[in-house]
């Protein structure tokens, strides 16, 4: 058994079907395992991830902060300027 990262031998797969065996943020299965996620600051334990929600998003994004992360989601879902102009398009040209 690999030490996996502060699991236990068989928490690893405990955990993985508590999860319903997806990553806990954006909930798509991964054919890899799923990396053990950590508080980048305390090293606390705190779920399973895929590698982008882990490293790209909660690490690099969110700056593992959960204000940032509600706030992200509220401005996904009511963006100032569609509030201010509407619905207005703007594509590259390519
Ligand atoms: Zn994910």
């Amino acid at each position: 058994m690999q030490a996996t990262y502060g699991l236990k031998p068989g928490e690893y797969d405990e955990l993985f079907r508590l999860q319903g065996g997806v990553c806990a943020i954006c909930r798509q299965s991964r054919s890899k395992r799923l990396d053990v996620d950590h508080c980048h600051k305390t090293g606390v334990v705190r779920g399973l991830c895929c590698a982008r929600c882990n490293r790209q998003l909660l690490a690099k994004g969110l700056r593992d902060n959960p204000e940032i992360a509600r706030n992200a989601a509220e401005y996904l879902e009511d963006p100032p300027a569609v509030r201010l102009i509407g619905q207005r398009f703007f594509r590259q040209s390519t």
